[in-house]
């Protein structure tokens, strides 16, 4: 789960802020159990003894002693639990920081449960930040799209649009395959895209969100001007959970985007990391714009969803929608 540096330092940042304020409050909580309760000090102070005798016999090689001495402390320590039960209310004086890592963040190598749950946290605040950072699947509304059979096709948009809906949540719920959202401006694509990212997020998965414009704009960067920051933002778009490229078409054409895509596409399908594309152009459009392999591998690996429908935007502004 390939975080980018901008939510791993705010959830470090968090991390930190919590366990210093966690460790004050079990500071305050020990002081008023000392003063309401004294025997508790002499007993803190019985086990720190103890634990030093056991380090002295540790280091004479005297195993007799060192039992003795964790047998009284395990005394100790129950009547230290009885005592505590019995005058303060549960978890008054728990062991302040994370008990997997202490604080850290981490178990050797690996991100620990609480760091995990942090970044999670922090990736959905970064998704919130985007125009549609609030979608979620619930806010989809279908009666947005007309129920009228289409002649041509059979269908009404909003049946289509259902199986879409349906495709779009299946995918956020396993993230396993690409995505390629056709269909013309203000019909969704966008939004849908944002509540995959979002329920995504919430599944505790990386998501880079990207316009292409964007996207390529700083892949190009990286390629010809390099710097830590760009560095860091182009491994996001090859190792994070889930790349979502919105409005792919946008952005100015040209050989660097052409081979740049390519290798994009390539690197993730071949690393098995899903991806969603939202589009205006048809494949033809594409295999015209860029090339025949691109359009050859987003029909190959993608699942196609066509958006139809008119402008949900036109739509409100008229006044036919709420
Ligand atoms: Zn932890």
């Amino acid at each position: 789960m390939p975080y980018s540096s901008d939510v791993i330092s705010r959830a470090r940042q968090r991390l930190e802020n919590e366990n210093t304020e966690k460790k004050s409050r079990y500071a305050a909580h020990l002081e008023q159990a000392y003063r309401e309760v004294p025997q508790l000090r002499q007993l803190d102070s019985q086990m720190k003894q103890n634990v030093a005798l056991a380090v002295q016999c540790a280091l004479a090689g005297d195993s007799q002693k060192i039992a003795q001495a964790q047998k009284e402390n395990e005394a100790l320590q129950a009547q230290w639990d009885s005592l505590v039960a019995e005058h303060f209310p549960k978890d008054f004086l728990k062991e302040p920081l994370c008990p997997l890592c202490g604080g850290l963040g981490y178990v050797g190598k690996q991100m620990c449960d609480c760091f995990t749950e942090l970044c999670r946290q922090e990736q959905l605040v970064e998704l919130q930040s985007l125009a549609c950072g609030h979608a979620r699947f619930a806010d989809f509304r279908l009666d947005y799209y007309s129920d009228r059979i289409d002649p041509q096709i059979g269908v009404s948009p909003r049946m289509v649009m259902e199986q879409n809906f349906l495709m779009a949540k299946r995918f956020a719920q396993r993230l396993s395959g690409n995505l390629l959202l056709v269909g013309g401006t203000g019909l969704g694509k966008t939004f849908l895209s944002a509540c995959v990212a979002t329920k995504a997020a919430m599944g505790g998965h990386s998501v880079t969100y990207e316009t292409a414009s964007h996207l390529f704009g700083n892949l190009e960067k990286n390629r010809f001007n390099p710097d830590e920051k760009s560095q860091q933002i182009v491994s996001r778009y090859e190792n994070c959970d889930l790349l979502i490229v919105d409005d792919l078409g946008t952005e100015l054409p040209g050989n660097f985007v052409t081979a740049a895509l390519y290798n994009l596409l390539n690197d993730r399908i071949l690393a098995g990391k899903p991806m969603m594309i939202s589009t205006n152009l048809t494949v033809d459009e594409i295999r015209v714009r860029y090339s025949p392999q691109i359009a050859s591998r987003l029909q190959g690996n993608f699942q196609g969803l066509t958006f139809l429908g008119e402008d949900i935007r036109v739509l409100k502004n008229r006044g036919v929608l709420v």
